[in-house]
């Protein structure tokens, strides 16, 4: 009786998840890989903003495509295609990487403090390098060389990007449901 139901239930929203079932877990369209490439590529001039795109996540597709490959919208019976993304979606592109590379960024910069504080620590809690210039100038730099690269790498490039694109998702994802509205 229940699995009636839900399959019941299922169909009932059939049109608005036959443009949800592709996509990766959010149910937010943007941004597929081919999306993204083309606003990069149109950002930097070295490709025309105009083209053939999904009507509803705004995928490049060829000139005969009838489905998208991404959100596997019909062009003949849902969304059709549109010539140009809107600038609302490259806005939210770029939104989406500014949140990135500030987390990216900022998480670098606390390694690279933490590299320096770590290593007066260090040389400071000795005895001997406390009391010996040159020795102590050695194992700062050293400290500073090795760790600045240990912690900034992991830092910014672990944390940081994990962290960022998560924040960035979320962020996107409700652009993308604004603007989804708007349009609708
Ligand atoms: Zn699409």
């Amino acid at each position: 009786m229940d699995k009636k139901e839900n399959q019941f239930s299922f169909q009932v929203n059939s049109v608005e998840k036959n443009f949800l079932h592709n996509f990766s877990i959010d149910g937010c369209p943007l941004f597929s890989e081919r999306l993204e490439e083309h606003l990069v590529a149109v950002s930097r001039g070295e490709s025309p903003a105009v083209g053939r795109f999904c009507g509803f996540c705004f995928t490049p597709t060829g000139p005969n495509t009838e489905i998208c490959g991404h959100c596997q919208n019909n062009f003949l019976l849902d969304k059709k295609t549109v010539e140009i993304v809107p600038l609302a979606v490259t806005e939210i592109l770029r939104e989406q990487r500014k949140i990135e590379s500030r987390f990216v960024n900022g998480f670098a910069y606390f390694g690279v403090l933490l590299a320096v504080l770590g290593g007066l620590v260090v040389v400071l809690g000795i005895p001997y390098l406390r009391d010996h210039l040159i020795p102590a100038t050695i194992v700062y730099a050293l400290i500073l060389l090795v760790g600045v690269r240990i912690l900034a790498g992991v830092l910014g490039g672990y944390f940081g990007d994990n962290i960022g694109y998560n924040r960035a998702r979320k962020r996107t994802i409700q652009s993308w449901e604004e603007l989804k509205t708007a349009v609708e």
